[in-house]
């Protein structure tokens, strides 16, 4: 059975309090972080719950499992993609999402302009970087990032918020713990390097998951994804 609203709610204040105060620690508002729920494999309840709490997005995954999901949610709420996108699906996401977190390509950039000028709309979008330089991720590579970053804000119907990351997993929980604290680090200085050299803010890094919210809100984060703390496992 899913959980209840209750659980959820004090799941969120746990997180919500947690953030705090490795804000305080480190001479952050925190305000400056927001909490997006991951409802990726739950039901819809689970995006109502969001919205009830007061969040302002959710997170999935996969195009279509929005879109399935999407008419079934009764609350307004903003959804974004945080999932690897193939540009033939640009269409459909560039209708379904509020905000594509996961432009990891110039051609992906090039068919979700080419969609949102169709659609008569100026599309919301992270960079996903892969700054840990983990084999197994997506994610442009630290190097071809800032010609990726230049490529997008040169796009008409694109707005570039910021950046994105998933840190690598280790084999231990201690090497895992250094994996996150060298991605996070990488992620805010090519942010601070771009933004300075670029003259625009990218004011939104979307990094910190479960496991890992505490090293990414220590290192800059301004949007943790949080799923399994908030719903419990997945399937
Ligand atoms: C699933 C997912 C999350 C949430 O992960 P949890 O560990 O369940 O919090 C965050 N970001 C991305 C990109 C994901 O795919």
């Amino acid at each position: 059975m899913f959980i209840t609203f209750n659980e959820f709610s004090q799941r969120a204040d746990k997180i919500r309090a947690e953030i705090a105060k490795v804000c305080a620690a480190a001479g952050r508002d925190p305000r400056e972080v927001e909490l997006m729920a991951v409802t990726k494999t739950h039901p819809a309840a689970a995006v109502d719950y969001a919205a009830r709490y007061g969040l302002r997005a959710v997170g999935e995954n996969r195009v279509q499992e929005a879109a399935d999901k999407k008419p079934l949610a009764t609350a307004t709420i903003a959804w974004e993609l945080i999932g690897h996108l193939q540009s033939n699906k640009a269409r459909l996401a560039v209708g379904c999402f509020d905000r594509v977190q996961s432009v990891d390509s110039e051609k992906l950039l090039l068919h979700l302009d080419r969609a949102a000028g169709e659609l008569g709309k100026t599309l919301p979008i992270l960079l996903q970087i892969n700054a840990g330089d983990d084999p197994a991720k997506f994610g442009a590579d630290l190097a071809d990032a800032p010609r990726l970053v230049e490529a997008a804000l040169a796009k008409k119907n694109i707005c570039v918020d910021g950046l994105m990351t998933i840190a690598p997993l280790g084999a231990t929980p201690a090497e895992t713990a250094a994996h996150a604290a060298r991605t996070f680090a990488n992620l805010r200085t090519l942010r601070d390097d771009l933004a300075a050299r670029l003259g625009t803010p990218l004011r939104e890094l979307s990094m910190g998951m479960s496991g890992d919210l505490a090293a990414a809100v220590a290192a800059g984060s301004t949007l943790v994804r949080v799923g399994t703390a908030l719903y419990g496992a997945r399937e």
